[in-house]
């Protein structure tokens, strides 16, 4: 429930707000997970007049406003298929309008696409903290203590390499419905290969970043074998992670 809002006019103004120790303020993005999923009193410091929703290429990297919207990233050619893809799948058109990147990985969960397509590009998220200090923390690393990390920080960017191939595939009881289990691969030109699975837990898990794609189907089958839930049983998980992840790794390799 949102006791208090605010909607800072400066970078500095924010971080004062989001590091009040009372009552606890969050940055607000498009106030989806906001709004529908925290019930306990909070204050918000709304983004909305600081920008952050460029798309930039800068040599081999991708620069990705916090703040731009998941219907924004459909319209560059910049962004890869595979996460346009993942984004479709995710979110609907009209919340699609409101979902801003950084409050969706923020909220990223086992069965988040987006989530998935951003570990396996080993995505950098850029935060700012008091006394203009800025930080640079991987999403693999952020993702398991995201609450503490974000105390008085906010993420102003995220960064995606851009010469990667990349692919998403899923299985899900319908097309539009979130995935049961999801693969996204990504590979650079060197061959280093980065796989994640989608579909069980807290949050998408990455179960390969190797030199090469060997192992790559195994480590997949191996990480999904208990992943057993009301949706699907551990034994049908993890046939289908290496199924996806081989897939997905023929697709790479098509697309050249
Ligand atoms: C009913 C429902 C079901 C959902 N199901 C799924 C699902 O299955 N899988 C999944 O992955 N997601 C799911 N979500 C989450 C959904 O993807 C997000 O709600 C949405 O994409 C978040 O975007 P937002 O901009 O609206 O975030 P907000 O609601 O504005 O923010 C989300 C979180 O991110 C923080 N935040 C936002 N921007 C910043 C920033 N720049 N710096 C620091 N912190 C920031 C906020 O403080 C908040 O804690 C679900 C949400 C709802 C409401």
């Amino acid at each position: 429930m949102i006791t208090e809002y605010h909607r800072p006019d400066s970078i500095e103004e924010l971080l004062s707000l989001v590091s009040r120790k009372s009552p606890r303020t969050i940055v607000l993005g498009g106030g989806l997970y906001i709004n529908e999923i925290i019930k306990e009193p909070i204050a918000v410091a709304d983004l909305q007049k600081l920008g952050m929703t460029a798309i930039m290429s800068k040599g081999n990297i991708l620069q990705l406003g916090a703040a731009v919207t998941l219907q924004a990233m459909l319209d560059p050619d910049l962004i890869p298929a595979a996460l346009k893809k993942a984004i479709k799948h995710q979110e609907t058109y009209n919340r699609r309008q409101v979902a801003t990147l950084a409050g969706s990985l923020v909220a990223a969960n086992g069965r988040s696409a987006v989530g998935g397509v951003f570990l396996a590009l080993d995505a950098e998220l850029v935060f700012s903290k008091a006394k203009a200090k800025i930080e640079k923390v991987r999403l693999g690393d952020f993702l398991p203590v995201r609450e503490d990390k974000l105390a008085g920080r906010v993420i102003t960017e995220i960064s995606i390499p851009a010469i990667v191939g990349v692919s998403y595939q899923y299985v899900a009881r319908s097309p539009a419905d979130l995935p049961i289990v999801g693969a996204a691969v990504a590979q650079w030109p060197s061959g280093r290969t980065r796989v994640v699975l989608i579909g069980y837990g807290d949050q998408p898990v990455m179960v390969l970043d190797g030199p090469e794609a060997d192992g790559a189907v195994e480590a997949a089958k191996d990480a999904y074998s208990d992943a057993d839930d009301q949706w699907a049983s551990a034994a049908y998980r993890s046939d289908t992670a290496g199924i996806l992840v081989k897939r997905c790794l023929e697709e790479i390799a098509e697309n050249g």
